[in-house]
């Protein structure tokens, strides 16, 4: 069941509109914007009600914080007016607000309006997955690697964490396809990041396949020499997949893995660590595949 949260100073009000939503939704309501503006930071609201005319936050500033924080920017926000606000609802529809309704609420507008938006809402959440999902393996796609890359670069910096990035891919892929035709190359491609994503289980690890038999994967807060070892467990784990091949590298299906960690500085170029990475990688492949080659931006670190 969906769930809506309700805003508003009266209690009373906001009992009234729970009582109309409360059938088809799980409704929370609060009283003061400020702790609004927490409870939708939780992520779980398909739709806010939102009262303009409150003592600590009005509904304006409320509604532009909400558009301002990453967790809470794409929940459609319904005003609340009065009748006489013809004022308010332009500029709440300006500020962005989805729609308005007008005291004192007629049920039936109410739910219609609620009913439309949150279908709405899932369709843009069901389309935003599905244009950053990687359709293969359901992993994230490049492109949402793009903006979690820069987004993480830019945080460790500020955090003055080391900031891991490396790139992989699939050893002899393009024999292992003209061997077992392509149909068997994706189940190895899917194979291979299910493997990975189930070792990147820490909240800011990430993982996305840049394409073809490539991936990348992100750490943030670990040394290099961890992140060494972190990325050796998933090349074994691949390896010990068992998946036959019969490669010049291995009797398995195998991975090479080039990887940077740095902590970001100021002056830095995010690209300039992919091409370390990439750098890396290509060292692993000339040290004959099924391997880790890892640099801390001035010496390599692992990679026998
Ligand atoms: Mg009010």
């Amino acid at each position: 069941m969906d769930h809506i949260l309700v805003i508003d100073d009266s209690r009373a009000q906001a009992e009234y509109l729970k009582s109309i939503l409360v059938k088809d939704y799980d409704v929370t309501t609060c009283q003061s914007g400020e702790e609004g503006l927490n409870l939708a930071k939780s992520g779980q609201f398909s739709l806010i009600f939102l009262d303009i005319i409150m003592p600590d936050i009005d509904g304006f500033t409320l509604l532009r914080r909400l558009q301002e924080t990453m967790m809470t920017k794409y929940i459609p926000v319904i005003l609340i007016t009065g009748l006489s606000d013809v004022q308010h609802e332009e500029r709440g529809l300006t500020l962005g607000a989805v729609d308005y309704i007008t005291k004192p609420f007629s049920p039936i507008t109410v739910r219609a309006r609620a009913n439309t938006h949150i279908k709405l809402f899932r369709y843009q959440m069901h389309f935003m997955k599905q244009a950053m999902v990687d359709q293969l393996t359901g992993i994230a796609n490049r492109r949402r690697y793009k903006e979690y890359s820069i987004t993480k670069w830019r945080e460790a910096g500020r955090l003055g964490l080391p900031f891991s990035v490396c790139i992989f891919d699939i050893d002899k892929f393009k024999l292992y396809n003209d061997t077992f035709g392509h149909p068997a190359g994706d189940k190895v491609i899917a194979a291979v990041a299910k493997t990975a994503s189930s070792y990147l289980q820490r909240a800011t690890d990430f993982l996305a396949r840049y394409g073809g038999e490539e991936f990348v994967a992100i750490v943030v807060g670990m040394e290099a020499d961890a992140a060494f070892h972190y990325f050796q467990k998933i090349r074994k784990a691949v390896e010990e997949l068992h998946i036959p091949h019969n490669s010049p590298v291995s009797q398995w299906v195998t991975i090479s893995i080039g990887g940077v960690t740095l902590v970001p500085q100021n002056d830095d170029v995010y690209d300039n660590y992919l091409k370390i990475a990439d750098n890396m990688l290509y060292e692993a492949k000339e040290k004959g595949r099924n391997r880790v080659v890892w640099s801390n931006g001035t010496e390599q670190v692992g990679g026998n």
